[in-house]
């Protein structure tokens, strides 16, 4: 039996029309949600996502900044770009794309971000909020898995979820919330990593599989269990030489196989990625709601 697919761009397109009344009632109140993006570096991946996220700005009428600059930029450059934003009225949402160079301390940047404006969720602060289950703005990639799930009729509640990574943007993130006492959520949680001993007995234990590891293709249908909902959030560009661009993109899930296995799955492209983004523009509209007092 073959899987159903989650159409993430579908329910992406369905966030964000969601989005529409709450952006028209602010501009009543005469408010543009304002996103600033910094970017810093010549990363190709980088400036795609950035670009993408100016683009859902701009189809939202939202209004969007794109702040570059060069990859030896001091820190105290960064941080005082960041400070200036904080204070800036058109401004409610910062995000420092990262990857950042080297020699920056990236945390010690997002902990400038004013929480208020944290928009990818990632300020201390906001991580704090999550846990406690507490409001605040959430992480995107995560929060976008959620939306997903909660689109296919899929509740976590009850099931065991096992997530593959343990990154602080999508790995514990996504496993905090899915443990909360709380609608979407009441999981039973495990988050595998590099270190983990038989990782295949682990991950054949998922009602819920997700995979955000940064491998081509790692998750093999012999990893996952007949009915298994697998959410797919790598992306990796692998070379094809048959193709314009020189490569494709492909998960961390080898689809082809474990399509016949689950009962759902995510394709890369067109599967988390446009959640990400559909939940940054959410998280945008939420700040500027919070910060000129307009929230619902
Ligand atoms: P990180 O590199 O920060 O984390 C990867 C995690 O995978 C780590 O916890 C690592 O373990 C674990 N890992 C690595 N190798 C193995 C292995 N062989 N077995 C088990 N675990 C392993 O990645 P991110 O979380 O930032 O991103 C993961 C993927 O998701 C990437 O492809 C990224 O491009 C993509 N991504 C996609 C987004 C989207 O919107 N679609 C958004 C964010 C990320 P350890 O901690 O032990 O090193």
């Amino acid at each position: 039996m073959s899987a159903q697919i989650i159409d993430g761009k579908a329910v992406a397109k369905a966030v964000k029309q969601g989005l529409k009344e709450r952006i028209a009632r602010l501009a009543e109140a005469g408010v543009q949600p304002g996103l600033a993006a910094v970017l810093v570096g010549d990363d190709p991946a980088s400036h795609t996502y950035v670009n993408s996220k100016a683009k859902a700005c701009k189809r939202l009428k939202l209004y969007s900044e794109i702040i570059e600059r060069p990859a030896d930029i001091s820190q105290d450059e960064l941080t005082g770009i960041v400070r200036s934003l904080n204070e800036n009225p058109k401004i409610h949402g910062i995000l420092v794309q990262s990857p950042l160079p080297g020699h920056i301390d990236e945390m010690a940047v997002t902990m400038t971000i004013d929480p208020a404006k944290d928009v990818d969720g990632f300020h201390p602060v906001n991580v704090g909020l999550m846990l406690l289950g507490r409001p605040g703005l959430l992480p995107c990639t995560p929060h976008g898995i959620v939306k997903l799930l909660d689109h296919a009729g899929i509740d976590p509640a009850g099931k065991e979820v096992v997530i593959v990574g343990r990154s602080n943007i999508v790995g514990k993130p996504l496993g905090a919330m899915l443990v909360q006492k709380a609608k979407m959520a009441n999981a039973t949680v495990t988050i595998a990593h590099s270190r983990s001993a038989n990782l295949a007995r682990i991950t054949r234990r998922a009602d819920i599989l997700v995979a955000a590891v940064g491998s081509p293709e790692m998750i093999t249908s012999e990893m996952v269990s007949d009915g298994t909902v697998v959410i797919d959030v790598g992306v990796n560009r692998v070379d094809d030489p048959g193709t314009e661009k020189g490569y494709r993109l492909v998960g961390d899930v080898a689809f082809d196989t474990c399509v016949e296995k689950a009962s759902y799955i995510t394709p890369v492209p067109g599967g988390v990625g446009p959640m990400t983004i559909a939940m940054l523009m959410s998280n945008t509209i939420s700040a500027a709601e919070a910060i000129t007092g307009h929230a619902i």
